[in-house]
């Protein structure tokens, strides 16, 4: 990808981080004709722009409503997201004649590739003279009057500051603490950080039981902390993952236990009770309503197979309880580095949510995932960082 590199050295606005928020931002200063420099240290921008929605781009969500994001003030979101929705994605989408459509529950995808969300910011920011530098290494920053960035290329100077570096997970993809690291030298608190979107992990126990099930998957409903969300669970090596165990791993603290509901769409008591003289095999019956590996190990753990004649009906009363609140505790979450977001981060209450400028420091802004403002899975990640990166441009 192309950069420019002319006049580095003074500019009205430097953000620092090409992604999803930084570039929104770019594009939204640079249409206010100001001078626009953003600063990536990897060798290209929108890294996890292009492996999102596997590849596919989850760009946003047309069903979206604050209550799909968590933080500390569940507030805060809500001036950005009405004032740059995802209507206004989308036509910035179509202007540009890309394909896409609604996979599910409001997400919607490319029809291509990510890269055709990449190469649409790119050429806005180009058509709005926004310069970028790539690979480049920032070093110390210095507030007098104005900002004053040492950098690999030499030192920066701007009048607006805006520091969109995104939070912890993927490191592979160029996620470092960086924006961290400046909120707390310039005084700015952050909230507790945490890896979400997450799979989770197996205590041991939980483990020798049920790892031969790495591959299944099957639809369910998963509850943590009183949120519930239908979706797939996937039994992998070392835990659980799918949909289902990602919206829930952001809800979940250590020591927490989720419920999962087998078969949310089948009462299971009177199925058993519908074949109650039957010498039909308990894990025979389940595996017509869930997958054969998982129902036989299941029953192996949880309820012994035996003929359904042969069970009483307290028996079946508490395994069909059980098949509709499997109870696991998980022991971790598979980390940073299987986390498609970070939970927390800058305090909200240190930044007006108008303007995504600092209280207490003019003329720094933060933007995007760095900010304790997380969104569930399903495009609300994208469109908190393009609403956030918006309001942050029409004043950096
Ligand atoms: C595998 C995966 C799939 C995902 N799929 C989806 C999806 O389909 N839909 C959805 O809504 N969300 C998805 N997300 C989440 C979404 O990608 C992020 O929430 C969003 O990209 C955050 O945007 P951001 O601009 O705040 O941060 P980022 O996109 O992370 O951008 C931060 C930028 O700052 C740069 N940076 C970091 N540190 C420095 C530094 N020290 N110096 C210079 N530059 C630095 C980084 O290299 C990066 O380019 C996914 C995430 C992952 C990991």
């Amino acid at each position: 990808m192309a950069q420019e590199n002319n006049h580095l050295s003074k500019k009205d606005v430097v953000i620092i981080g090409a992604g999803a928020a930084g570039l929104m931002c770019a594009i939204e200063a640079g249409k206010r004709d100001r001078s626009v420099l953003v600063l990536e240290h990897m060798n290209k921008i929108g890294n996890k722009i292009r492996v999102s929605g596997g590849g596919r781009c989850n760009f946003t969500n047309i069903d979206l409503m604050p209550d799909n994001y968590l933080s500390a003030n569940p507030h805060f979101c809500k001036s950005a997201l009405a004032r740059f929705t995802p209507r206004d994605f989308i036509a910035m989408v179509e202007s540009h004649g890309i394909a896409y459509y609604e996979k599910e529950k409001g997400r919607l995808f490319c029809r291509g590739t990510s890269g055709d969300i990449v190469r649409m910011l790119h050429e806005e920011c180009r058509s709005v003279g926004v310069e970028m530098r790539l690979n480049c290494r920032v070093g110390s920053i210095m507030r007098t009057d104005r900002y004053s960035i040492s950098t690999n290329f030499g030192n920066i100077e701007a009048d607006s500051l805006v520091i969109a570096t995104g939070g912890l997970s993927y490191p592979q993809l160029g996620a470092t603490d960086m924006g961290f690291r400046i909120a707390r030298r310039f005084g700015i608190k952050a909230t507790q950080l945490k890896p979400a979107l997450v799979p989770l992990v197996f205590e041991r126990r939980d483990l020798k039981k049920y790892a031969e099930l790495s591959g299944v998957s099957f639809d369910a409903m998963v509850e943590c902390r009183g949120r519930q969300f239908r979706e797939e669970i996937l039994f992998t090596h070392t835990g659980l993952s799918g949909p289902a165990i990602l919206q829930v791993s952001s809800y979940w603290e250590r020591g927490d236990t989720i419920i999962i509901d087998l078969m949310p769409d089948t009462e299971a008591y009177e199925l058993f009770m519908s074949k109650r003289g039957s010498r039909m095999e308990l894990s025979n019956l389940l595996a017509e309503h869930l997958p054969r590996r998982f129902s036989h190990r299941w029953c192996d753990v949880n309820a012994p197979s035996r003929p359904l004649c042969r069970f009483t009906e307290k028996e079946l009363k508490e395994i069909a309880h059980l098949i509709h609140h499997w109870t696991i505790k998980p022991e971790g979450t598979g980390g940073y580095k299987n986390a498609e977001i970070t939970a927390g981060g800058i305090d909200t209450d240190e930044l007006s949510s108008r303007t995504m400028e600092t209280k207490k420091v003019p003329g720094l802004y933060f933007a995007g995932e760095v900010i304790d403002v997380a969104g569930q899975l399903g495009g609300y990640n994208l469109q908190w960082a393009w609403s956030s990166g918006f309001v942050a441009g029409q004043y950096a």
